[in-house]
């Protein structure tokens, strides 16, 4: 069986409890924030998001793939650690969710995809799985781009970079938050996958 390499991106539990980048919205103490990354899907944490959708995508995969996570349950693995995990004997998909730049927050959204700068077989998992997931969510198109990220630079196997949407933006944060929209993604993405294998 071929490999699929799932990251979930940024985001997730230091190993004293605290959420380890910035959500658009935190009330309380750090003390809550365990609690809610845990238990609950708002204020929107990236790392929450980005891993419903990781689960949702294993789950579509593993009659078909070997699927391997590398990211922890709650804990924000290093990333040396998750590019380590993977051999050159498939594909990394790691799966984000985006913020503006302060003074553009809330007016922008849509989908982007990354590749590593120059890969040609990156190039080509990530249209696959950028063009799939575009048509099922219509979601504003943003394109396919190249950058020199470390999980697309590091990883030994072909990776491509998904920014769902924005969750600064508030439509696109609620749509992003939607069980629908959410199994739409992930048919994008596993469509794609298929598609770069066929
Ligand atoms: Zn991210």
């Amino acid at each position: 069986m071929k490999k699929v390499y799932i990251d979930a991106g940024h985001g997730g539990l230091t190993a004293t409890g605290y959420y380890s980048t910035a959500p658009n919205w935190r009330p309380g103490k750090p003390e809550t924030w365990r609690k809610m990354f845990v238990h609950d899907h708002w204020p929107f944490f990236e790392g929450q998001f980005n891993r419903i959708i990781a689960e949702k995508l294993a789950r579509k995969l593993e009659s078909n793939f070997e699927v391997i996570k590398v990211y922890d349950a709650v804990l924000d693995t290093p990333l040396d650690d998750r590019c380590q995990a993977t051999q050159n004997d498939g594909v990394l998909i790691s799966i984000h969710a985006n913020a503006a730049p302060s003074h553009l927050q809330g007016k922008v959204n849509g989908l982007e995809t990354f590749h590593f700068k120059g890969s040609t077989k990156g190039n080509k998992l990530a249209r696959c799985i950028h063009d799939n997931v575009a048509y099922q969510t219509k979601a504003r198109n943003r394109g396919v781009k190249e950058g020199n990220l470390q999980m697309l630079r590091e990883t030994r196997c072909p990776a491509a970079l998904i920014e769902c949407g924005f969750f600064d933006n508030k439509e696109e944060a609620i749509r992003l938050l939607d069980d629908d929209y959410q199994n739409r993604i992930v048919s994008g993405i596993a469509k794609g996958i298929h598609q770069y294998f066929n």
